[in-house]
């Protein structure tokens, strides 16, 4: 979390450390609420304002996409008051960034359900291919409403950049997914859709906007200070599997289904007859095979596993079973990462979460652990289960049924804790596609896969973000897709790691 100092009513520089319990509303109306007033599982319909820390929050987030390092985004003086946020970013001198409160009138409209997407233009023209992929930035929760793109970011005098656009606000709308935490419809499993999303609604799923939003602030940074030099944008790559099922317990329909949907009858004799002679069930040697395409290919890959007991979602495999341990170790020995899948039960319950967490910390033998959820059973209300069982990570954030950035972002990042006001203590790595959201969903030929798949790798590399990849073992064996993992992988080859357990460098 990054802290801040008051020097004076308002006026923070970023980082230095002092308490930040004292509180400085920016309610503009008398009944008004600050998003962040609220206790956790609340619904948070109602809003009036975003609170400071929510704004300071924003403005890093924006700053680490912008490529501004942790020390350069700690010497900014940062000034809040009722009109606007001013960011003085070079210490002595008057050079500063101005961004607009959004109006009241923005806020009761928001409270009320109106979502407003505008959009906004360069300050100045792009290089290629940025100019044709972004032409301009999407805004959602937009407090304008102009039909004109004004520039996001703009001077109005020497020394000043403006933005009419409380930018601040869609960011943390969006990255701490407010949406979700609103009333409303929800599917069979409890999940909130793509088709329920703003994103969906106004066709920008398929852009990282507020990394987007970064690229803009760079050019600002950048017009202010001509010798700064933002971080290098790097793709980075990682590969990860759910393990759903291993084939034990044995289950007959699914080893008949080898033969029936999948077309392996070898897979059906190595399930009924390979356990004379030692051999692994089929899903269970699908772990190795899943994993060595991308050790072959140096490219990063998680394992999640599971320790739900049975029931109608959840296989119910005992993760403690020598099989499943010998896997494990072969994981470990080749570099791959082993962590975890709460079951379909766990969502919203988190004593079942804690429970199934230290089952899988004993077979494991290591923490701090990172995964997703089963099913993608997934809400805001998650992120703050997970961290209280100690969680490293969370990879759930993702749509089921379409490809995309469902926060806005392919940057690993802290998640805003909207009912407690604060970051949560766990990294969001945000899941950019599932190979089911393809075929089934999604209703897309191998080829057209590969090419949604493409425009994803093509917009993480664009804005230096993680392109995080969904393939479930049980899938390899699936002939819809023959070689279509091998294919996807070999789009990847050259990508670094996002290495989560190295030091927070890029966490400020
Ligand atoms: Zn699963």
């Amino acid at each position: 979390m990054t802290r801040r100092n008051r020097s004076e009513d308002g006026v923070f520089v970023a980082g230095c450390p002092t308490s930040i319990n004292d509180t400085y509303p920016l309610a503009t109306a008398a009944s008004g609420t600050q998003l962040g007033d609220r206790k956790p599982g609340n619904k948070v319909n109602e809003i009036y304002e975003i609170t400071r820390e929510a704004r300071l929050y924003s403005l890093k987030e924006l700053a680490r996409r912008a490529g501004a390092s942790a020390d350069f985004f700690r010497s900014w003086r940062i000034e809040f008051d009722r009109d606007a946020t001013t960011i003085y970013v070079n210490p002595g001198t008057a050079k500063r960034i101005r961004i607009r409160n959004a109006p009241s009138k923005f806020w009761r409209e928001l409270s009320a359900g109106t979502f407003r997407t505008t959009r906004a233009s360069w300050f100045y023209p792009p290089l290629e291919p940025i100019s044709t992929l972004i032409p301009n930035f999407i805004i959602p929760f937009s407090c304008e409403s102009q039909n004109a793109s004004p520039p996001l970011f703009g001077t109005v005098e020497h020394e000043c950049v403006e933005s009419a656009f409380d930018i601040l606000v869609p960011t943390l709308l969006s990255l701490s997914r407010w949406e979700e935490t609103r009333e409303g419809q929800r599917d069979e499993h409890g999940r909130f859709t793509a088709s329920m999303s703003v994103a969906s609604r106004d066709r920008f799923l398929k852009q990282p906007i507020v990394d987007e939003y970064g690229l803009a602030l760079e050019q600002a940074l950048t017009y202010l200070l001509p010798a700064w030099r933002p971080a290098e944008r790097k793709l980075r790559v990682k590969v990860s599997h759910d393990i759903d099922v291993i084939g034990i317990p044995f289950n007959a329909r699914s080893t008949i289904g080898h033969t029936l949907r999948r077309h392996k009858p070898l897979a059906t004799a190595r399930d009924l007859l390979g356990g004379l002679v030692g051999l692994n069930p089929t899903f269970l040697e699908t772990v190795r095979q899943v994993v060595q395409p991308c050790i072959e290919r140096d490219l990063d890959s998680a394992v999640y596993w599971k320790a739900s007991p049975p029931g109608p979602k959840d296989s119910g495999y005992d993760p403690r079973h020598p099989k499943v341990r010998r896997i494990i170790s072969w994981l470990r020995e080749h570099g791959a990462e082993n962590g975890v899948h709460p079951g379909y039960r766990t969502f919203l319950e988190p004593d079942r979460l804690r429970q199934e967490m230290q089952a899988l910390q004993e077979v494991l033998g290591e923490w701090p652990l990172g995964g997703r959820q089963h099913y993608l059973r997934w809400r805001p209300d998650t992120w703050l289960h997970w961290e209280a069982c100690g969680l490293a990570y969370d990879s759930s954030v993702g749509y089921h049924d379409l490809v995309g950035f469902r926060a806005g972002t392919c940057f690993p990042y802290r998640p805003w804790l909207l009912t407690l006001n604060r970051e949560a203590n766990l990294i969001e790595i945000p899941l950019v596609a599932m190979e089911q959201a393809l075929w089934r969903h999604m209703h897309l030929t191998p080829e057209q896969s590969l090419e949604a798949l493409s425009d994803c790798v093509t917009r993480c590399r664009l804005v230096g973000g993680v392109f995080t990849f969904l393939w479930h073992n049980i899938h390899l064996l699936d002939p819809i897709y023959g070689d279509f993992y091998e294919q996807v992988l070999d789009t990847l080859v050259g990508a670094e790691k996002f290495e989560w357990k190295a030091p927070a460098a890029n966490f400020y």
